[in-house]
C-alpha cells in the first residue's frame, strides 16, 4: 500500500467544477490581481475569524514580514520566535533587517516555553526586542494568554504564525485573531490550501489594517503615489476564488482531521509512544500529527516510509542550529528542547480523505516496527 503525507486530488475531485467555473470567470473577467474576487474572500475570512480586518497577500512568509513592518519592526529590532518551527518564521523576520531572538519550546505542546520567554526578556540584552512571533505549531495554538501578558509587561507586539492552524480555536477565539496580527499561509499543503502561493494577515486594529494594505501594494494608496516604501505581495484573484470555495469546506475538513487523530490516539496510545498532548485551551486540527519516540524519529520514519507510508520528519534541525542563522551565533545546547524534538517527533499521514483501511495499515506497521525493536 502507498499512502501520500496528504491527497489533494481526493480533496479536489468534489468541488472540481465550482472551481472551474471560478476560474473561468476570473480569466473572463481579467482580473487577475486584487479587485473585487480578493474583497469577497477577505470579507468571507472576517466572517469566518471574527477578526475586524483580513488583508490578502502573496504568502504566508509576506504574510509576517509584513505584519511586522506595519507594526513598526525594522532594521536591528529584536524579534522572539521558537526555535522550532518552519523556517519562515524566522525567515521572514530576517527577511526585513530584524534581528530572530530564539527562545525554546515546550516539551508537551511543541509551542515556544514562556519561562524560556520570560528568561531572554528578564536579563539585560543588547538586542532591542520589539515582537514576539508565537506560532501555532502543527494545528494547536500557542499560550496566547501567557504570551500577551508577557507582551504588555514587556511593551511588545505579538505577531500568530497561523499558517498551521487557520481554523484552530484558542478558548473559543479564532487562531490568529488575539495577537496584534495573525499571519496565514494558504500554501497549496496547509488545511486550507490555494492553487498557488497565497497568504493573509488578521487584525482588529483600523490604523493596522490600512498600513497593511498600503505596505502589500507598493506603499501606494491611490495609483502612483507612493506613501511608504512598500513591497509587491499582493494577492491573486484566481487564488482568492479557490480558497473562497474551499473555505466553506475548511470545518469539516477540520473535523474529519480530529477524527483520524483520535482513531490514532486511540490505537498508539499503548505502544510507548507519546500522542499530541492538546491543552484545554485550544484545539487541534491536526495540521500534523506528529509522534513522538524516546528512539530516533529518523528510524520510524525510515521504517514507515519503507513500508509506503509517507511519514516525515517536521523539524530534523532546529533554526538555531541552521547554516542560515549561524551569524546569530547560537550553538548545540542553547535550547534542549527544541533540539530534542528534532531527534524525536516525527508525523504520520493525516487529510480528511484518509480511508479506515490506510489508517489501520499505518497502525499496524507501527505495531510491527516497534514489535521488532
Ligand atoms: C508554511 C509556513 C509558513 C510560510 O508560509 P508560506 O505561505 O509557505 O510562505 C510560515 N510559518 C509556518 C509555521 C509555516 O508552516
Amino acid at each position: 500500500m502507498k499512502i501520500s503525507a496528504l491527497d489533494l486530488k481526493k480533496q479536489i475531485a468534489p468541488l472540481r467544477q465550482e472551481i472551474d467555473a471560478a476560474i473561468k470567470e476570473v480569466i473572463d473577467h481579467t482580473s487577475f490581481i486584487l479587485g473585487a474576487q480578493v474583497e469577497k474572500f477577505e470579507q468571507h475570512v472576517v466572517e469566518y475569524t471574527g477578526a475586524k480586518y483580513a488583508i490578502g497577500v502573496s504568502n504566508g512568509t509576506d504574510a509576517i514580514a509584513l505584519a511586522l513592518l506595519a507594526l513598526g519592526i525594522g532594521l536591528g529590532d529584536g524579534v522572539i520566535c521558537p526555535a522550532f518551527t518552519y523556517y519562515a518564521t524566522a525567515g521572514a523576520v530576517a527577511s526585513i533587517g530584524a534581528r530572530p531572538v530564539f527562545a525554546d519550546i515546550d516539551p508537551d505542546t511543541y509551542n515556544i516555553s514562556l519561562a524560556s520567554v520570560e528568561k531572554i526578556l528578564a536579563k539585560k540584552n543588547k538586542f532591542r526586542i520589539k515582537a514576539i512571533i508565537s506560532v501555532h505549531l502543527y494545528g494547536q495554538c500557542a499560550d496566547m494568554d501567557g504570551i500577551l501578558k508577557l507582551a504588555r509587561k514587556y511593551k511588545l507586539k505579538v505577531v500568530e504564525d497561523t499558517a498551521q492552524a487557520f481554523g484552530a480555536e484558542y478558548k473559543g477565539k479564532k487562531a490568529g485573531t488575539l495577537g496584534d496580527c495573525g499571519a496565514v499561509s494558504f500554501y497549496p499543503g496547509k488545511n486550507l490550501g490555494a492553487f498557488g502561493d497565497a497568504g493573509l494577515i488578521l487584525t482588529n486594529n483600523a490604523a493596522i489594517a490600512r498600513k497593511l494594505k498600503i505596505l502589500r501594494n507598493q506603499g501606494n494608496e491611490n495609483k502612483y503615489y507612493h506613501l511608504v516604501l512598500g513591497r509587491n505581495n499582493r494577492i491573486d484573484s484566481i487564488q482568492a476564488v479557490v480558497l473562497d470555495i474551499k473555505l466553506k469546506h475548511l470545518d469539516e475538513w477540520n473535523r474529519k482531521r480530529q477524527a483520524v487523530a483520535q482513531y490514532y490516539n486511540e490505537n498508539l496510545v499503548k505502544l510507548g509512544l507519546k500522542t499530541p498532548f492538546v491543552p484545554r485551551y485550544t484545539t487541534h486540527i491536526y495540521h500534523q500529527y506528529t509522534l513522538r519516540t524516546s528512539k530516533s524519529n529518523k528510524k520510524f520514519m525510515d521504517y514507515l516510509q519503507g513500508a509506503g507510508i509517507d511519514s516525515r520528519v517536521f523539524y530534523p534541525v532546529p533554526l538555531h542550529l541552521q547554516k542560515c542563522f549561524k551569524y546569530l551565533r547560537y550553538k548545540i545546547g542553547d535550547f534542549p528542547e527544541a533540539e530534542k524534538a528534532a531527534r524525536q517527533a516525527f508525523t504520520l499521514p493525516i487529510y480528511p480523505e484518509l480511508t479506515q483501511e490506510e489508517k489501520d495499515y499505518i497502525i499496524q506497521t507501527l505495531k510491527e516496527f516497534i514489535g521488532g525493536l
